[in-house]
C-alpha cells in the first residue's frame, strides 16, 4: 500500500536510536543530544510517521521552533517527508496567528492592539520619566533587561528580588531599572501599544481565561513538537502548558550546550528536567554526528570540552559519522578589511569549485559586521543573502510582484505550466530570463523576482498530496492561483525563500541549519565573546555560540579573526575560545591549522621559536618587536611610575660604569620590564633581551624594582659617589 511503505521509506532514513524517537507511543518524548546528531530529523519524521500511518492528522500537529529560518527548515523538511500541512511555526508566528484571530472576540470587536517592533523608543521615554537620561546603548540595555524579566513571568514590583536571585548584571541600581520597567508598561498601556512579550501573554490569557477559546485551540492543535527546547523561556513554556491544557502528547528536542538564548530569560532546564516532570517519558540520546566530517566535530568537541557551568554537565561528546574532510582553518589579519577580501576570495573559490552559494555561510556574532562582508562579497561578485535585514516579502517589488501575478490569474491561459505562468506574469514588473542587469538596486530587485520564479519551480515539484490517509496518490499539477495562495501564506509568515547566494547572518539566526562552508569571522576578544559579556554564566553562552557556529559545518570551517578594525586601528587579542589555536601568521592573511587532530600537535611542537605579541597574538619578527613582546602599534599596559625608576636606575648604574645606557638595558627591554612587571628570576628571562648575564648583573636590583623599591633603596649614594 502507498501509505504503508511511505511511513517505512521514512523509518529507513533512521539509526536505531532515531527510530526509536519516531516510533515511540504516543505521550511524551525527549530527544537529548549534541548538534548535528540528526533531531530535527528524528522529530520531523516522528510527525511524518505518524502522519503517514494514519495515527495522527497532520492538521493536528504544531511543531514549534525560535527563529523564523529554523521553522522553515522544518516546513520544507517535513514537506519533503510527505507531511505537508504540518503548522510550524516560531512561538510568536504561533502565538500572533491566535492572538489576531481571537482579539475581536476577546476585545469585543475591537481587533489587535498595535504590536511595537522595538522597545527603544518607549524604553527611553520611560526612563526620562523617572528621570533617567539615556542613550542608545543604555536604552538597549535597559529594554533587554524588561524583555528578560517579562519573558521570565518577572512584574515591576518583583523585578529587584528576582534579578537578584538570578544574578543579573543590571545596567542600573535594580530598583531604578524597576521603576523605568513599571513607566514603560504605563506608557505602552497609555498608547494602546502592546511589546512581543505582551502578545504572548495575551495568547496564554486568551486560553487561560476564556474555556471557549481554550476548546477551540485544543480541538485545532492535538499534538506538540519543540525543536532546539533548550532555548524555550518560562513565558513561551507557560504558552505551550496552555496549548497542550493538561495533555502530554509533546515531543522535545535539544541540545543544552547549545542554550544561546539566556540573556533573553531563555533557560535549558526545562529540557534538563523534562525526563522527572514527565516519568513517562521516552528518552533518547543521539551522539552519531552525521553533519560534519571528524575534523569539524574534533574541533567541536575540543572548544565544547572547556564549558563550565550546568549546560555543561549534561555535554555529549560527539562522534563524527562522515568521512575525513579538511582540517579546519585558523587566519589570522592585519584589519577586517583584509579579513572580509579573503573571505570574499575564498567563496569566490569555493563557488567556482563547485560549492553552491547557497551551502556557503559567513557567520559573524552581530549584525553590525555583516557590513564589510556585504561589501567584501559585492565587490568580489559573489552573491550573498542577508539574513534578518529586510523581509523579503515586505520588500516592495515583491509586493508589486504579487499584485501581478494575481492580475496573472485572470489574462493567462489556466493550462500554462506554472513556472512559465510565473516568469510570464513576472515580465510585467521587469523581470527577464536573462540574467541580473547591472548596478546594485537593480539587481537586487531582479534577485528577488529571480527568487519567486525559482520558488514556483520548487512548488511545481511538490504538488499538494492531500489529504493524507485517504488519497496519497493523487496529486493535481499546481496552479498560479494555488501559488498565488502559497505566497500569500508565507508573507505572513515571513518564510525568506533561499535566493542563489552566500549566507550572511548572525551564529544566533544560524541555529539548526547547515551549510557545507562555514566562515566564522571576527573572533576577536570583545567580539567572541562580546564585551557585554561580564559575568561567568555570560561568558559561558558565548562559548555555547562558538560551538553552535562550529557545528553548522558540514565539511570546510574557516576562522579567522582581525588584529585592527580598520587599517593601523587598536589591536585586539584573539577569542579566549580559541585556546588550541596557533597564533602565527599575524601580519598577513597567513594561515595556520586549527584542530582537535594532528595539526594542533604540530603546531605546538613548533611553537617555543615563535615570539608572539602578548596582546595580539600575532607573530613578531622585528628585533625591538620581540625584546617588546608586543606589536608596536598593541596598546601598552605600561606602569609609568615602574617605567620612570627603571629608567632613573638605569641611568645611574651607566653613568656609574661610564657605558651608554642601552649596554645596561635597552628601551625595548626597559618597556617590556615596566608592563610585564616579572615578580620571579623566570619571568625575567622570559623577557627577550635578558640573559643569563644579565640576570646574574641585575636581575635581583630588578626585581626589587618591580616589587616598589625605590631607586635610593637599590643603589646606595656611595656608589655614586665613586666617580661623581
Ligand atoms: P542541530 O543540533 O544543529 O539542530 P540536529 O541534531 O537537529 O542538529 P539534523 O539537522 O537533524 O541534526 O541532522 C544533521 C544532518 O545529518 C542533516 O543533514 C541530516 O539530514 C543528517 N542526518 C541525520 N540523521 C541521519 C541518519 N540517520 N543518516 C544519515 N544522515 C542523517
Ligand atoms: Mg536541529
Amino acid at each position: 500500500m502507498v501509505v504503508h511503505s511511505a511511513s517505512e521509506r521514512v523509518l529507513a532514513g533512521l539509526d536505531p536510536e532515531q527510530r526509536a524517537a519516531v516510533t515511540a507511543p504516543a505521550g511524551p518524548v525527549c530527544v537529548l543530544a549534541g548538534a548535528g546528531t540528526g533531531k530535527t530529523r528524528a522529530v520531523t519524521s516522528r510527525i511524518a510517521h505518524r502522519a503517514l500511518t494514519g495515527e495522527v492528522s497532520p492538521r493536528h500537529v504544531l511543531a514549534v521552533t525560535f527563529t523564523a529560518r529554523a521553522a522553515a527548515e522544518l516546513r520544507s523538511r517535513l514537506t519533503l517527508l510527505g507531511a505537508a500541512g504540518v503548522q510550524a511555526r516560531t512561538f510568536h508566528a504561533a502565538a500572533l496567528r491566535q492572538v489576531r484571530y481571537f482579539a475581536p472576540r476577546l476585545l469585543h470587536g475591537r481587533g489587535m492592539p498595535e504590536l511595537l517592533d522595538s522597545k527603544a523608543r518607549v524604553v527611553t521615554l520611560a526612563a526620562a520619566r523617572v528621570g533617567l537620561r539615556t542613550d542608545r546603548a543604555a536604552a538597549r540595555d535597559l529594554a533587554g533587561e524588561i524583555e528578560w524579566a517579562k519573558s521570565s513571568l518577572v512584574e515591576p514590583g518583583e523585578y529587584v528580588v528576582a534579578a537578584a536571585k538570578a544574578l543579573r548584571d543590571t545596567p542600573h541600581e535594580p530598583a531604578r531599572v524597576a521603576e523605568v520597567f513599571a513607566a514603560y508598561e504605563t506608557i505602552k498601556r497609555a498608547n494602546g501599544v502592546i511589546d512581543f512579550e505582551d502578545m504572548l501573554r495575551a495568547a496564554v490569557w486568551g486560553i487561560e481565561e476564556h474555556p471557549d477559546v481554550a476548546e477551540q485551540v485544543r480541538t485545532q492543535y492535538r499534538h506538540f513538537v519543540v525543536d532546539e527546547y533548550q532555548d524555550v523561556n518560562p513565558l513561551q513554556q507557560r504558552l505551550l502548558e496552555a496549548w497542550l491544557g493538561g495533555r502530554d502528547d509533546l515531543t522535545v528536542v535539544g541540545d543544552a550546550s547549545q542554550t544561546i538564548y539566556s540573556f533573553t530569560g531563555a533557560t535549558s532546564a526545562y529540557l534538563v528536567d523534562f525526563p522527572r516532570r514527565h516519568r513517562n517519558a521516552t528518552v533518547v540520546r543521539l551522539v552519531r554526528d552525521y553533519r560534519s566530517t571528524p575534523q569539524v566535530v574534533g574541533l567541536a568537541n575540543a572548544v565544547i570540552s572547556q564549558a563550565r557551568g550546568v549546560e555543561a554537565r549534561l555535554r555529549l561528546e560527539l562522534r563524527g559519522q562522515r568521512p575525513p574532510g579538511p582540517e579546519p582553518d585558523l587566519r589570522i589579519f592585519t584589519d577586517e578589511p583584509a579579513e572580509a577580501a579573503a573571505v570574499a576570495a575564498r567563496c569566490r573559490a569555493l563557488v567556482a569549485a563547485g560549492t553552491p552559494a547557497r551551502e556557503i555561510a559567513v557567520l559573524f556574532r552581530t549584525n553590525a559586521q555583516s557590513e564589510a562582508y556585504e561589501k567584501a562579497l559585492t565587490e568580489a561578485e559573489v552573491p550573498y543573502v542577508l539574513q534578518g535585514a529586510e523581509r523579503f516579502f515586505e520588500r516592495v517589488e515583491v509586493r508589486q510582484a504579487m499584485v501581478a501575478l494575481r492580475a496573472a490569474t485572470r489574462s493567462l491561459p489556466g493550462d500554462l505550466p506554472l513556472r512559465d505562468a510565473v516568469a510570464e506574469g513576472l515580465s510585467a514588473v521587469g523581470w527577464s530570463a536573462e540574467g541580473a542587469p547591472a548596478g546594485g538596486a537593480a539587481r537586487e530587485r531582479w534577485e528577488a523576482l529571480a527568487a519567486l520564479v525559482q520558488l514556483a519551480e520548487e512548488h511545481a515539484a511538490t504538488p499538494p498530496v492531500l489529504p493524507i490517509g485517504e488519497a496519497a496518490a493523487v496529486q493535481r499539477p499546481v496552479t498560479l492561483s494555488d501559488f498565488n495562495d502559497e505566497l500569500a501564506r508565507r508573507a505572513t509568515q515571513q518564510h525568506v525563500p533561499t535566493v542563489e547566494g552566500v549566507t550572511l547572518a548572525s551564529l544566533h539566526s544560524a541555529k539548526g541549519l547547515e551549510w557545507d562552508a562555514v566562515f566564522l569571522v571576527g573572533l576577536s576578544e570583545g567580539t567572541l565573546p562580546t564585551t557585554y559579556a561580564r559575568t561567568a554564566e555570560q561568558v559561558e553562552e558565548e562559548r555555547r555560540l562558538l560551538y553552535v557556529g562550529i557545528t553548522r559545518a558540514r565539511e570546510w570551517l574557516w576562522l579567522s579573526y582581525a588584529v585592527a578594525r580598520s587599517p593601523g586601528g587598536r589591536a585586539r587579542r584573539p577569542s579566549r575560545f580559541l585556546p588550541q589555536l596557533d597564533r602565527s601568521g599575524g601580519g598577513g592573511p597567513e594561515r595556520a591549522k586549527a584542530g582537535g587532530g594532528a595539526a594542533t600537535k604540530r603546531v605546538e611542537r613548533r611553537r617555543p621559536q615563535v615570539v608572539s605579541c602578548r596582546i595580539c597574538g600575532a607573530t613578531l619578527v622585528a628585533g625591538p618587536d620581540r625584546k617588546l613582546g608586543r606589536c608596536p602599534t598593541c596598546p601598552s599596559d605600561i606602569d609609568e611610575e615602574l617605567y620612570g625608576r627603571l629608567r632613573d636606575w638605569r641611568a645611574r648604574v651607566a653613568a656609574a660604569q661610564k657605558v651608554p645606557a642601552y649596554v645596561i638595558f635597552t628601551d625595548a627591554t626597559i618597556v617590556a620590564l615596566a608592563e610585564r612587571r616579572p615578580g620571579r628570576p623566570e619571568e625575567l628571562i622570559a623577557i627577550a633581551g635578558i640573559g643569563p648575564r644579565k640576570i646574574g648583573l641585575y636581575g635581583e636590583t630588578v626585581l626589587a624594582l618591580v616589587a616598589g623599591a625605590t631607586v635610593e633603596e637599590v643603589c646606595p649614594e656611595k656608589t655614586f659617589e665613586i666617580d661623581p
